[in-house]
């Protein structure tokens, strides 16, 4: 069985201010829950100020990008070991829009992905397909390059340590989310693609989450499907109500 996992993504919104208001009520409506996993994953700039609230709740904190060094003369970036530092347990790695704006390619999710693990944080690592390359009927062979290359050097002991997210990128922030059909079939075959790699012992234990335009009204349907174990939620976790009756989607 495989603890589904509810990932709030922020983006490039809240303030500290905003953040702890949010917090404080999300926190009162989800408190007593525990047969899911639920983190939000905020800017770095309400990193601190989230740690001091979620420290001690049922709600992990994670960051949404990462640097590859510890300590260097890198400006600007932010290293695994000051995510740790603040109470991170997770990170999203190779989200759409940074591959789209800021030129990320897979190898690089690849170098962050295993030096995430280095420093004890949970990767979640987007995978998906643009418009063009589904409307091609390249999909499968888009997801196939991405796991092999966004996952290369990653061992069986760590295989079933992250958490994948196919997120087709023509469902991310556009209203227009995949069907239930659409997510089960490419999370289906990301999963055998897994299995080929680490074997089915592994492949069955780790948690392939659905992202793109999840809303309260739709994500039942998607968390029906037996290959979703989850939902990395962005527009739609931004606000408390929204996003708390996205992780109680089965209630
Ligand atoms: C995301 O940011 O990962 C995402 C899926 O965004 P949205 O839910 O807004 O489509």
């Amino acid at each position: 069985m495989r603890k589904p996992l509810i990932a709030a993504n922020w983006k490039m919104y809240k303030t500290t201010r905003e953040t702890e208001e949010y917090i404080k009520k999300f926190l009162n409506l989800v408190k007593d829950i525990k047969d899911r996993d639920i983190v939000l994953c905020v800017p770095f700039t309400s990193l601190y100020i989230a740690e001091k609230l979620l420290n001690g709740s049922n709600v992990k904190l994670g960051a949404q990008n990462m640097y590859v060094e510890e300590k260097g003369a890198y400006t600007g970036e932010i290293s695994p070991s000051m995510l740790k530092d603040v109470g991170c347990s997770y990170v999203i790695l190779g989200h759409s829009e940074r591959r789209k704006y800021f030129y990320e390619k897979d190898e690089f999710v690849n170098k962050k992905m295993l030096v995430a693990l280095k420093f004890g944080l949970t990767p979640i690592v987007c995978i998906g397909e643009t418009l063009q390359e589904r409307e091609d009927g390249k999909t499968f062979d888009v997801l196939e390059y991405q796991v092999k290359n966004s996952l290369k050097n990653l061992s069986k002991e760590d295989a079933d340590k992250i958490v994948i997210a196919y997120e087709p990128v023509w469902a991310i922030g556009t209203g227009k989310n995949a069907t239930p059909q659409q997510a089960q079939q490419a999370q289906n075959f990301i999963r055998e693609k897994y299995a080929e790699l680490y074997g089915k012992d592994v492949s069955s234990k780790v948690r392939i989450l659905y992202g793109g335009s999840i809303k309260p009204e739709n994500f039942k349907e998607i968390m029906a499907q037996q290959d979703v174990d989850g939902g990395l939620v962005g527009g739609a976790s931004l606000d408390v109500e929204s996003f708390y009756k996205i992780v109680i989607y089965d209630k």
